[in-house]
């Protein structure tokens, strides 16, 4: 038996990347977990005759819903100065790549038509939270470093629509595979609607061709109180405040979070935005509560 990760599934052929290339393997249906093998699975696979067929389907370490898409490493959230960042987005990718334990890493798109200060001040916002790397799917700027990251894993890109994603996809693996650009693109991706996913292989980095849309919102059910276990900047002042694991660090008295934002330690933007984003769990929260 050898090992690969299935790279694209069509009906109930799969294309495997093995250390023997890539293989065409077809799946005995009792070996799926939850009715199904996806891409991104690690599976064992055997010959038989002149196929290849799937003998073993690994444990998954975490599967996203929408792209349905399982083993993911590496999250790059890819953010432009035009259109204009939404940053509560960016923390709620952060929060759910943390979830699923998927590394969260930021990219600024675009740098080639960015002023030097929007670098800048997101560099400074972001810094101790996560890595940030500048880029520009025109200029190649750092394509290394994005490599690097993704270097024996699976990424995937996520983010608001034209921010380059799909420049950035077509920059790292050297093609023109994805479509880019405005109108033609949405019409293309309506009538594709139900278009698998695939794993592009290159220089063994492995890249999701579709965006995590399942990044996007919260799960239904997250309770306000977990959303500080995401945030890993606060976790050296965290245990400090007065009242300790129940500081929310809103609105309590003695909060050494609050403190490390006065003076500058962790970034008032970031937490301001974690205020928004609390409140509004909490409100969710309080409001199913209130209905049942
Ligand atoms: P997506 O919707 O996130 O996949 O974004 P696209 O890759 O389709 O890019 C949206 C638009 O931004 C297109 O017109 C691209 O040509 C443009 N674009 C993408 N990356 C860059 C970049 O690094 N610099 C500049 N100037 N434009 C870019």
């Amino acid at each position: 038996m050898i090992d690969g990760l299935v790279i694209k599934g069509v009906a109930s052929r799969y294309k495997v990347d093995t250390a023997d290339g890539i293989v065409t393997s077809y799946a005995r249906g009792k070996l799926k977990i939850d009715g199904e093998i996806r891409v991104g699975d690690k599976v064992g696979v055997e010959k038989q005759g002149k196929d290849f067929v799937i003998a073993k389907v690994y444990e998954r370490k975490n599967a996203l819903i929408r792209p349905y898409v399982a083993n993911v490493d590496v999250c790059f959230i890819v953010i432009a100065p035009v259109p204009a960042p939404d940053f509560m987005l960016v923390d709620k990718i952060i929060v759910n790549a943390r979830m699923n334990g998927i590394e969260p890493v930021l990219l600024i798109n675009k740098t080639d038509i960015a002023d030097e200060s929007f670098v800048k001040c997101t560099e400074s916002d972001y810094q101790g939270v996560l890595d940030v790397i500048a880029t520009s799917a025109k200029t190649k700027l750092n394509k290394d470093k994005i490599f690097e990251k993704t270097k024996g894993k699976t990424a995937c890109l996520a983010g608001q629509s034209a921010v380059g994603k799909s420049s950035l996809l077509n920059m790292l693996t050297g093609t023109e595979s994805q479509e880019t650009g405005g109108l033609s693109k949405k019409t293309e991706r309506g009538k594709h609607t139900t278009r698998q996913s695939e794993i592009l292989v290159v220089s063994g980095a492995r890249i999701i061709d579709t965006c995590g849309f399942s990044m996007l919102e919260l799960p239904e059910n997250f309770r306000p109180q977990e959303l500080v276990y995401y945030y890993d900047e606060f976790a050296p002042y965290a245990g400090k405040c007065r009242f300790r694991t129940g500081c929310t660090h809103i609105k309590e008295p003695d909060c050494a979070v609050k403190d490390a934002v006065e003076s500058g330690k962790i970034s008032k933007n970031r937490y301001e935005r974690y205020c928004v984003l609390y409140n509004e769990l909490n409100e969710k929260w309080r409001k199913r509560y209130e209905q049942s």
